[in-house]
């Protein structure tokens, strides 16, 4: 797995570029920019080892008890239906059973559809899946996480045309945020959740500039409900993976850095601190970017990432993400701690 082929590492260009030239894109030139001059800020967010408030300890409430064999079912069960590459049927099969599950939960679903255009000029019509919990409540917390698989195996070394069965990326996101929706019928949480899966997020070319994420970028920019607004923002992909490993990531830090702390520290406080590390790693386009930049809700991105190899999970964009490299521990670190997080979530702004 290469991190580079989709995302942008701020420290390590010119390493980079005179290694990898071809895999590189001068289209990230005007964003490199924008990341220069805010790296340059002195800021306490630019060491290299983020602040541990483990002394300042948060009161937690009980919150309800995450089942990893519940969300591992759901992973097992997008699998099922094959590769959920936007266009194909085997797709339009997992869009209804998720609006089902979450129909089935108590929440109210909306489907937003759209003919969007790939870098590749393939015409395709996505559907971001929208479900609100507690509509009555003013206070409103994202979740998110895309549904949709990569079309081909770009990192694989054979049959780099094939799609993958996407375990990891992206079924385990999907997976812990369809197992907190069934907790959130029977225990109301203070404040109103909203459960966005993106669409149409990973059929990108990183020498494409804002060739990924084009459901949540369709979102940021005709966002519905019509005037939706939340508190802040909580995007997961790829947290299923054995020894996954959740740095802080850059573009978080950015724009919502009080989320991130709080998030890590509450992971920190129930026993997941081994998951999620005190350590920053370099911005990723990733969903979360186009709704901190266009829709201005701050939100955070839980995505692994090894730091040691600069790398995504070992198996990223290749046929190897399956359900082999799935660990129920993972899902249960990242789904407990979102779970305290929201039922921990006050209502007042
Ligand atoms: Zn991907």
């Amino acid at each position: 797995m290469q991190t580079y082929k989709r995302f942008f590492l701020v420290q390590n260009k010119f390493v980079f570029l005179r290694h990898n030239m071809n895999k590189f894109s001068f289209l990230w030139t005007v964003w490199f920019m924008e990341w220069v001059l805010f790296a340059c800020k002195p800021s306490p967010e630019n060491s290299s080892i983020t602040q541990n408030n483990q002394n300042n300890k948060m009161t937690l409430v009980q919150a309800p008890e995450f089942h990893q064999d519940s969300s591992y079912e759901f992973i097992v069960k997008q699998l099922a239906f094959g590769p959920r590459v936007p266009g194909t049927l085997q797709h339009q099969n997992c869009r209804d059973w998720i609006i089902e599950k979450l129909e089935s939960y108590g929440a109210k679903v909306y489907v937003q559809k759209a003919k969007l255009r790939t870098y590749n000029g393939k015409e395709i019509e996505i559907s971001n899946i929208i479900a609100q919990f507690f509509l009555e409540k003013p206070k409103r917390v994202m979740l998110s996480a895309h549904w949709d698989t990569r079309p081909f195996a770009d990192e694989d070394s054979i049959d780099q045309s094939k799609p993958i069965p996407g375990a990891n990326d992206a079924a385990s996101g999907v997976a812990v945020l369809l197992e907190i929706a069934r907790h959130l019928q029977n225990n109301p949480t203070q404040v109103g959740i909203d459960i966005f899966f993106w669409d149409l997020e990973d059929m990108g070319n990183s020498e494409v500039e804002d060739s990924y994420c084009l459901g949540s970028q369709y979102w940021a920019k005709n966002p519905y409900p019509t005037n939706y607004q939340a508190s802040y923002g909580i995007n997961l992909d790829m947290v299923g993976a054995q020894n996954a490993q959740f740095p802080q990531e850059g573009v978080s830090i950015r724009y919502a850095k009080g989320v991130l702390d709080k998030v890590w520290q509450t992971a920190h406080q129930i026993g997941y601190g081994a998951y999620f590390l005190f350590q920053q790693s370099a911005p990723i386009i990733d969903d979360h970017y186009y709704i901190n930049k266009i829709a201005g809700i701050p939100t955070i991105d839980i995505i692994h990432k090894d730091i040691s190899k600069d790398h995504f999970f070992e198996q990223w964009h290749t046929h190897g993400d399956n359900l082999e490299i799935i660990d129920k521990n993972t899902l249960k670190a990242v789904g407990q701690t979102l779970l305290q997080v929201i039922y921990n979530e006050s209502p007042e702004f």
